[in-house]
């Protein structure tokens, strides 16, 4: 009787577990719902988006509560959570920015979402009925920048920003930054998208940066005087942040942070360091840091201390040769310890530095070894002639 039953279970667990067994080879029609890894993409209903009979579900659009606040006389920021992006937050955990031109609005980044650029639109209208007209993106993380096809397909905004964007989120030629032979038809999806609901993140096609600056340049935009700063690579490959002179506000993205600690998993803490010297050459009274919502004097200064003491405690490690399987064991940051995402983060960032830092040693030996080089070889082109 026993075996009987054994055996009658066995069989109804196999009946129960065959489409997951069976799901495992997924031979999709269209080899484009195949990511870059070759996993089935699930939730592809916004390719063929503003065409009607789409998979875009009908449930209404998240509703990101978005409330504008007033930095400067022509400056608005939206200010996001301090958390990671997830479904409860639909991406809305970064800063984003809305500089008021003489007759048109001028973005600093575009937030985690076509929804949320409608939504942040639609509260910017009620304090000046302008188009969106320029975009100025801050770096390629994607809670920065999926807002933008609402400002390009409502406005035909043109964007600026660093190529990084289009290089690997598109898919597009390095050097150029422009499609290329090798470009997939559809870019596989980001963190964001695989994370919001349907209702967040409807609409949202990746749209690239138009133009791109080598370095930094002053530019005048509808009568507001800027300067795009080239910081390189900071917080990801390549950061820029936004000074506007006559204003003297910084639009610092992630560059800065405050009131959580950063996440320093694409960055570099000597690049890091940099920028926030070149903050500091600036003349402020306003910075808006790309997380959190510390906007004066001191706005700076938690990211400048994490930094400082984040260097001087993995170099000290290294000196000390810590393996690196314990160095976030011997290096903490407890002066952050209350700090948001302290815990989730800040042992990456101490990892994620000590492989730098180690390289960064060796680099400045071979750089000696190299200029000696370079020396010898002058001299010697200096005999030939
Ligand atoms: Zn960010």
């Amino acid at each position: 009787m026993k075996v009987k039953l054994i055996i009658l279970f066995l069989i109804l667990a196999f009946v129960v577990s065959m489409p997951f067994i069976f799901n495992k080879t997924t031979h999709p029609a269209e080899p484009h719902e195949l990511d870059i890894d070759g996993n089935f993409i699930m939730y592809d209903w916004h390719y063929d988006d503003f065409k009607e009979g789409t998979r875009d579900g009908t449930n209404p659009d998240w509703d990101y509560n978005l409330k504008p606040v007033q930095v400067s006389e022509r400056v608005w920021c939206f200010f996001g959570a301090m958390e990671m992006p997830t479904k409860e937050n639909a991406g809305n955990m970064a800063n984003s920015c809305y500089i008021k031109g003489d007759t048109s609005w001028i973005l600093w980044d575009t937030g985690a979402s076509y929804v949320f650029a409608k939504q942040a639109y639609a509260e910017m209208k009620k304090i000046a009925d302008l188009p969106a007209k320029t975009i100025f993106l801050s770096h390629e993380h994607d809670d920065h920048w999926l807002g933008n096809n609402y400002y390009t397909h409502e406005f035909d905004a043109k964007i600026y920003g660093p190529k990084s964007v289009n290089v690997n989120y598109l898919g597009y030629d390095a050097k150029t930054g422009k499609p290329f032979e090798g470009t997939r038809e559809h870019p596989p999806q980001t963190r964001m998208e695989r994370a919001l609901y349907q209702s967040a993140i409807r609409g949202t096609h990746l749209k690239g940066v138009d133009e791109f600056f080598d370095d930094t340049t002053e530019i005048t935009v509808d009568g507001v005087n800027i300067e795009y700063v080239k910081v390189g690579y900071v917080h990801s490959e390549e950061d820029w942040f936004l000074y506007l002179p006559d204003d003297k506000v910084i639009l610092a993205a992630d560059v800065v942070m405050n009131g959580r600690v950063t996440s320093n998993r694409d960055g570099l803490v000597v690049g890091q360091l940099n920028a926030l010297k070149a903050i500091n050459a600036r003349e402020w009274d306003y910075l808006v840091p790309g997380h959190g919502f510390i906007t004066d004097k001191t706005a700076a200064d938690e990211t400048i201390q994490y930094f400082a003491l984040l260097k001087d405690r993995v170099l000290e490690g290294i000196e000390e040769s810590i393996h690196p399987d314990f160095i976030t064991k011997h290096v903490t940051l407890d002066e952050f310890k209350d700090k948001d995402l302290y815990y989730l983060l800040s042992p990456g960032n101490v990892f994620r530095s000590y492989e730098e830092l180690e390289m960064y040693e060796e680099d400045d030996e071979d750089e000696e070894e190299d200029e000696e080089e370079e020396d010898e070889e002058e001299e010697e082109s200096e005999e030939e002639e």
